[in-house]
């Protein structure tokens, strides 16, 4: 089965709109069995559409296609379908009452625009469209499949799962796909597929593995295909086992987990508690730690402690420390880090201090230095980085480096306590 993707609107060529309805469907299509094989974004003209109806016609068995559906006048891809599939737009009551009562929730008086809503290409079969007001629109012609949805990605999305992929799952037999994704750190790309060289040449056919990077993290996803759900889970599982023995060091969790997540739930699980300092991170840290839902359970607080002043006045970093070794030393963030820990009372405590650029580096620490510390009452843990020249990697970096130092070292002191209880 050959599938195209096509997305309409003026401004996802001229940039204003990151069209990023193509990957999340593409993605979702793959899961489901689905492979795309060509995605093409056109203008909002009756030209490129009736162009892109015409050549993916000739290519494919299926096209959805996604945008101007809406009411005014720069949405043109209703009548320009009417035109391709030779029929003619038709006032539907259903869709009518549907966009009634959206209306009525909001309070809102059904108007000329909204009424152009419930006008449907007659020969289309309607997607109902739970979360708006364009109804999505099937139209099958010479045994092809052409299907037409919202460009609103989050009204594109709940058509896609609960009518367009269960329907395609009616028409074509699917293969049955089961994914897993290994969270890496600590480890660039290219050395993780050396390591693993070995690894992929021995993976079955019906599994693929790609490496997925982004600023200090390495995400693998292992993608298998069969027709028995039961035997892919357990044959992915046997791999993650594997990829367990080759890379034990780097792997920090799986599937949706972020950094974030994993602290939560340790130090939730402990009941023990968390405090930051932070300086070339300027706050990142707290910010994704409190951005996962019942992060209050272990996270007391931080300070940005951005200038010296700061870290002076409120981290009491002893003005000799910066003088003699800088700002961006083990000393100074190692006090930064034993400091904040006793100032917030928390069972652990992260600090970091570097720079992230574009200038401030000098022969000795360029741009990109960074040292992070971790502390706990037993110990404190610092190590110096180099990372890139680029700022904002950098502080992403620096960010999930120290979340990852403080993974470590609440793992260490469990087995610690186990050691001490003789086990
Ligand atoms: P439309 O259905 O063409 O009226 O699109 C409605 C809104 O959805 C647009 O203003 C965009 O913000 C958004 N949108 C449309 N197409 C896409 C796309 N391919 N990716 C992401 N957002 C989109
Ligand atoms: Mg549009």
């Amino acid at each position: 089965m050959i599938v195209e993707l096509v997305t309409i609107g003026n401004e996802l060529l001229n940039g204003q709109t990151t069209d990023t309805n193509s990957a999340w469907m593409a993605q979702q299509l793959n899961l489901a069995g689905i492979q795309v094989s060509r995605i093409n974004s056109i203008s909002d003209s009756r030209e490129s559409i009736l162009g892109i109806l015409e050549e993916t016609e000739a290519r494919a068995d299926v096209v959805i296609m996604t945008g101007g559906l809406g009411p005014t006048s720069d949405d043109v891809t209703k009548p320009v379908l009417c035109e391709f599939f030779n029929t003619e737009l038709v006032f539907n009551t259903e869709v009518l009452k549907h966009i009634e009562s959206l209306l009525a929730k909001k309070s809102c008086k059904i108007n000329e625009y909204n009424m152009k809503q419930a006008e449907v290409p007659e020969s289309a079969v309607i997607l109902h469209n739970e979360a708006g007001t364009a109804a999505g629109l099937w139209f099958e012609k010479n045994k092809k499949i052409f299907i037409s949805l919202p460009g609103v990605p989050f009204e594109m999305k709940g058509l896609i799962t609960k009518r367009v992929i269960p329907a395609l799952n009616k028409i074509f037999s699917l293969p049955v796909i089961h994914a897993r994704t290994i969270i890496t750190q600590g480890i660039f790309e290219a050395q993780l597929a050396e390591q693993l060289k070995d690894f992929e040449s021995e993976l079955p056919e019906n599994i693929s593995l790609a490496y997925l990077p982004s600023p200090g993290i390495v995400r693998l996803r292992l993608v298998i295909r069969g027709d028995d759900l039961k035997k892919l889970v357990n044959d992915i599982d046997m791999q993650i086992q594997k990829l367990q023995h080759i890379i034990p060091e780097y792997i920090v969790g799986f599937d949706d987990d972020t950094f974030e997540s994993i602290i939560c739930e340790m130090l939730s699980d402990r009941s023990q508690t968390l405090s930051v300092a932070e300086s070339c991170t300027g706050g990142t840290i707290a910010s994704m730690l409190t951005a996962v839902h019942g992060s209050s359970k272990y996270f007391k607080g931080g300070i940005v402690a951005y200038s010296n002043e700061i870290k002076k006045d409120q981290l009491a970093i002893e003005p000799s420390l910066l003088d003699r070794y800088g700002a961006v030393s083990k000393q100074v963030v190692e006090d930064m880090a034993i400091n904040t820990r006793l100032l917030f009372n928390t069972d652990f405590s992260v600090a970091v201090s570097g720079i992230a650029g574009p200038s401030g580096g000098t022969d000795e620490k360029p741009v990109g230095t960074t040292w992070i510390s971790v502390s706990c009452k037993e110990s404190t843990v610092s190590s110096q980085f180099r990372f890139g020249d680029n700022r904002d990697r950098n502080i992403k970096r620096a960010s999930v480096t120290a979340l990852n130092m403080l993974r470590k070292m609440i793992i260490e002191q469990d087995i610690i306590a186990l050691k001490g209880l003789g086990l």
